[in-house]
Order: structure tokens, then sequence, then C-alpha cells
């Protein structure tokens, strides 16, 4: 049987989401949540547990600047659940975040974790600040100073924060060091796997930075050898040029995949003929974003939307593919390298038109799946291959992939609900096994 069969299902009798208008994503994840657990006939139980978040951690924490005055920022932490494994999760600093927005992602990474198979929970943070407004070392003075006042609230064995949006291996780096440095000597070394997605030279993993690219990619794979679509020949489109849409952008050139417009918060660009990923990187990286690039032309928002290409990766914020946006798109599959890129309209939309999804808690998995061999890697004080981690990822990811079709098979759903349906099954088990104290 074809992707197009699990896909392209019978209309189940679903809720109906909210306008569009309102945009909180936290309302969204409860709304795939309950959906999932409705048709599972999700254990009353573990429902009320999972369906709200365990810890939340706001802090509002003074920094100094270069020029001597003094600034609050406030900080997230906060953690879904932990019944699979310790809390696992990025940090983001942006101006947007906020606390819904933080729930909303720390719950997808329990369900992330959970699909992946890997023995983590689900955690996510961040700090609500526009970073490029900032030194390097006001940075790394914030990012000392948050993960002090965050204390015990991370730990190597009980909340393991990782990248996200605008941090990276130097910010990990720098949490590694604050929270050692917080420790007893004698405890220090045995720290390392407080943090996932270090640089190679502070304790991270080989593969690690293109991780969730790779993951994008190795799934695109699996759906087009499902599909039996040629991927030699096709073009695709990417929103969102930091790590995960440039890495999935150049790791799917070498398949004779062309690259046709990219847009980022600088703008829009495109060119029929092809866009050089490995060449748009590297502009990105010298002049911070994908405007200029020479060999393109400029276009809007919406013209980027609307261009036509195989397939789609939306690599940047939430809340891109809506009732609005999800009728102008011209593409065969949306593959989601973002946290939340498509709301519930959204994948109505996309399901009504028949255009196939890998949703994000699979899609994106990559990146915590190479975390936790990193992780596992520290623990054990050894460094794998690259070959090594990249296979051992492609098995994880592939694995998730073939138990998600087989669910939306099962339930005739499309694949988000049937990627919930996998991961509360898994946790509906382990409350089953454990029962709860006392
Ligand atoms: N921030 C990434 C995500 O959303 C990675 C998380 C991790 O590696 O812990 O999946």
């Amino acid at each position: 049987m074809s992707v197009s069969t699990a896909t392209r299902q019978r209309r189940v009798a679903e809720p109906k989401p909210a306008a569009s208008a309102r945009r909180n994503v936290y309302e969204d994840v409860r709304f795939q949540f309950n959906k999932a657990a409705d048709l599972m006939k999700l254990d009353p139980s573990t429902r009320k547990i999972l369906g709200t978040t365990m810890n939340e951690v706001v802090i509002h924490f003074p920094v100094k600047m270069d020029d001597g005055r003094i600034e609050v920022f406030t900080g997230y932490r906060v953690q879904h659940n932990n019944a699979l494994g310790p809390f696992k999760g990025g940090l983001r600093f942006h101006p947007a975040v906020n606390i819904d927005e933080v729930r909303a992602l720390a719950t997808w990474m329990t369900w992330k974790s959970a699909i992946a198979g890997i023995p983590f929970g689900g955690g996510k943070g961040g700090i609500q600040m526009d970073p490029s407004k900032y030194s390097v070392s006001e940075l790394e003075r914030i990012t000392r100073r948050f993960t002090f006042a965050l204390g015990n609230t991370i730990g190597p064995e009980y909340d393991i924060p990782a990248p996200d949006v605008n941090t990276n291996g130097q910010i990990m780096a720098w949490i590694l060091d604050t929270y050692q440095s917080m420790m007893p000597a004698n405890d220090r070394q045995r720290m390392l796997h407080v943090v996932t997605g270090k640089p190679i030279e502070a304790g991270g993993s080989l593969g690690r930075d293109k991780a969730t690219g790779q993951g994008v990619v190795y799934l695109i794979r699996e759906w087009a050898k499902d599909r039996k679509f040629e991927l030699k020949g096709a073009s695709y489109t990417v929103q969102g040029f930091g790590n995960v849409g440039s890495w999935a952008a150049r790791l799917l050139k070498p398949f004779g995949s062309t690259l046709v417009a990219a847009e980022d918060v600088t703008g829009a660009i495109a060119n029929e003929a092809g866009l050089d990923p490995d060449d748009l990187a590297k502009h990105v990286r010298a002049k911070g974003g994908v405007a200029g690039f020479a060999g393109a032309k400029p276009i809007t928002h919406l013209a980027f939307l609307r261009t036509k290409a195989d397939i789609f990766i939306p690599a940047a914020l939430e809340n891109q593919i809506t009732a609005e946006t999800a009728p102008l798109l011209n593409v065969r599959l949306v593959a989601e390298g973002a946290n939340g890129p498509t709301d519930p309209n959204g994948d109505r939309t996309l399901f009504e038109r028949k255009i196939d999804l890998l949703p994000d808690i699979l899609c994106n998995s990559g990146g915590v799946i190479v975390s936790y061999f990193e992780w596992l890697q520290n623990k054990r004080s050894e460094s794998w291959e690259l070959q090594e981690v990249d296979c051992k990822l492609y098995r994880r990811i592939v694995d998730a992939y073939a138990r998600v079709r087989e669910t939306a098979r099962q339930y005739k759903v499309d694949w988000r609900t049937a990627a919930y349906v996998v991961a509360l099954a898994r946790l509906e088990k382990v409350y089953r096994e454990r029962g709860i104290f006392p």
C-alpha cells in the first residue's frame, strides 16, 4: 500500500478548530492532543496527566550590558512530562517567546521523544529577547546568568537543554561551563551531558549539527520511496535558512532535487533554474539572511507561498500554514522541519487538498535523536564516528516513520494524528505499568 492510501483517508468526524485569528500555539497543541485522545480512547487518567504541563519556571533576571546599564530579561523552562525519561528539549532566544509558546514546545518534545522511542520526556525553555541586538559578551552574560538562575531546574539526569531557534553550540558550551562551575569540583566531569548540541571539542557529537535537517531528508526519501516519487529532478522550497532549513536544503541537493525558492526574516528569493543551497548558506552566514543573494530575484511572501514545487520544508517558526495560507500552497508534500508550522486549520486544508504531510513531531525528531546519542556518548566517555551516528539516526527515524504510517492506515487518519496516537499509546502504557505515586 502506498502513502497515498494512508494519507488520503476518509474524513473522520473531526472537531472544528477555532478561527485562525487567535494565535495561541498551546491551544493548537491541546486541539491536536484532544483529537488523537478521542480517536484512540486514551485512558482518562493518562489524559488528565498529559493534558497539562508538570513544572513551569519563569525567571526575571538582571544582566549588566557592555555600557554598564542593567537590563532585566524574562526566561522560561517548562517541563511537560518525564514518565519516559529526563525532560529534554531546546532553549530558544526570540522576542516572541512566551509561556504558552514554551508550554506548546515542551509538550511537542514529549510526543517527539515517545515517537522516536528514546528514553526522554519533554521540556523547553527560552529567553524573550532579540539576540541580534546584543554583543557576543552580552549574550554570554545573559546565557550564564539564566543558567545560574535555573540552578537545579536542569541537570544531566533530570532536564537536558539543547539548541533551538537562535541558539547554538556556543551557547550550549556557556551553559555547560556555568553549570559545571556551580557543582562541587569532584562532580564536574560527570556533568558533560547537562546539555546536548555542544561543539565537538566541548563534548558534542559528530552529526548533531546537521541532525535535524538530516532526519528531514531521510524521511523525505522514505516518503518518495512509498510514493514512487523520483527525487531526481524534483523541486523544493525552504522557509527559514537557519540550522534546520539550511542543512535540509543542502542535504537534499545530492539527490538531484532543486531548491527553487527560500524565505527567512530578511525576505524571500526565487530562481526557477535553482538556487545553490551551499552558496546560499554561505551568503546567509555572511549577510545574516537570504535577502540579496546573487542569482535569485526577490519575491513577496505570498509569491513564496504560491511557488510551484514538489516539496515545501517550513523550517522557521509556528503558524505559517493556516486557513489563509494553506490554500495557496502548490506542492505535493509539506515536510515540517520547524515545530508547529501548521495550525489545525492549515492541517484541515492540507488534508482536504490531498497534500501529504510529514508532521513536526516525527519529521524534525532527528535533532533530539542525535541529542540522545550525544548524551549516551558523554555518559559512557565515548565518541562515535559520523557514519555510526548517521546510521543509527537513519534506523530510528525510519522506524518511527513506519510506526506512524502503520497507525495512519490502522486508524485511517492524517499523519499528525497518527503520530500523536503512537506517542500517546506509549505513554499510556508506561502509566499503566508504573502507576502513580503514592
Ligand atoms: N530544539 C530541538 C527540537 O525542537 C532539539 C531538542 C533536543 O535536541 O533536545 O527538537
